[in-house]
């Protein structure tokens, strides 16, 4: 029988840790989100995220800057956030509509107050093993394995997907836990067989139902990260199409949420796996409070370098 790595017990204990430390602080944390347009699913996020922060008494604010805005009213509302001596943390929401270069805006960001961890000084602290803020997903990731008690160290694990926001992150933290780590993309030859290797297999796709049973090793532990949203049974694989759950969601909200594995097939065969929704994605909220809880702390302490 599968277990279950349920991502809400986790995400809890991480948030009330985080409303400890919130506690501890007075003024409390704030966090600054940018969205940039109105696109329906950012602004869910957005919303998550802000409510989050509320309920851990970190204050949260949205800068909203309308749909067209050109990048250099992004950039100034970075530098504007940047300044500000009462706000400890600032997120861009992505992604970001076309015409704007992320990369610009990331760098853009002071350092000391990126809760995302994407700057790229947080990205190579995080590669030298000294991490400041780990981006949100794959530290989640981490503590959803750690809850559980998967072993790590000296394991095989296999990450599909290199993005810079989880696969690449990732890596980074489970070679730091001592797991020999395989990242994965479109460009792998074999994936299946390369997976199949996986003692602890990640999934960091966008493709519904991608990992069936095939790409898992019996016993391994499957972690699913993909939100993918379907409005009609025709948009799913055929795999997927199969599953009565996926139809009956459909049938009743209008749209299923589904990750980048086909969980019915790969419960057949592994020892533990993420559902979705319910798995990875309350850690991603709840590290990013507990990242800028983390912030407030380090500037209220002197500054992230412990000089300024
Ligand atoms: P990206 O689109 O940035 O990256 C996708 C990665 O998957 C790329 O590295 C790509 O390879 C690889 N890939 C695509 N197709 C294949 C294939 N056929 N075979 C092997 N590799 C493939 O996505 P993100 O990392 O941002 O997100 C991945 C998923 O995770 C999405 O569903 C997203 O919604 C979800 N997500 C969930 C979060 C959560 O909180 N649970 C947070 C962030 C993301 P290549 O580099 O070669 O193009």
């Amino acid at each position: 029988m599968v277990q279950l790595l349920e991502g809400a017990p986790v995400a809890k204990r991480i948030r009330d840790e985080a409303r400890a430390g919130a506690a501890a602080l007075s003024p409390p944390p704030t966090l600054v989100v940018l969205l940039l347009g109105n696109d329906p699913a950012s602004e869910t996020y957005v919303a998550s995220k802000t409510r989050a922060a509320l309920e851990a008494g970190v204050r949260a604010e949205t800068v909203r800057l309308p749909s067209g805005s050109p990048p250099e009213a992004l950039l100034d509302a970075v530098a504007a956030a940047n300044r500000d001596p009462s706000v400890d943390g600032v997120l861009v929401q992505m992604p970001l509509e076309p015409g704007h270069d992320p990369s610009r805006v990331i760098d853009a960001l002071d350092p000391g107050k990126d809760v995302d961890g994407l700057h790229p000084e947080n990205v190579g602290l995080l590669h030298q093993g000294r991490p400041r803020f780990v981006p949100c997903t794959p530290a989640g990731i981490l503590a959803l394995l750690d809850h559980y008690g998967v072993p790590l160290s000296g394991r095989r694990a296999v990450i599909v997907g290199r993005s810079a926001l989880v696969g690449r992150p990732l890596a980074a933290l489970l070679t730091a836990r001592d797991a020999t780590v395989t990242l994965c993309h479109s460009r792998t030859r074999d994936l299946p067989a390369v997976c199949r290797e996986a003692e602890v297999l990640v999934a960091a796709i966008g493709r519904p139902g991608f990992v069936t049973a095939h790409f898992v090793q019996p016993g391994a532990t499957v972690v699913d990260v993909g939100i993918n949203r379907l409005g009609s049974i025709d948009d799913a694989p055929e795999n997927l199409r199969r599953s009565g759950r996926i139809a009956d969601a459909i049938s009743a909200k209008g749209s299923a949420i589904v990750g980048d594995v086909d969980f019915d097939d790969v419960s057949r065969v592994a020892a533990r796996v993420t559902p979705v929704p319910g798995g990875v994605g309350p850690l991603t909220v709840a590290m990013l409070i507990h990242n800028t809880v983390l912030a407030a702390q380090m500037r209220r302490a002197g500054g992230v370098d412990g000089t300024s």
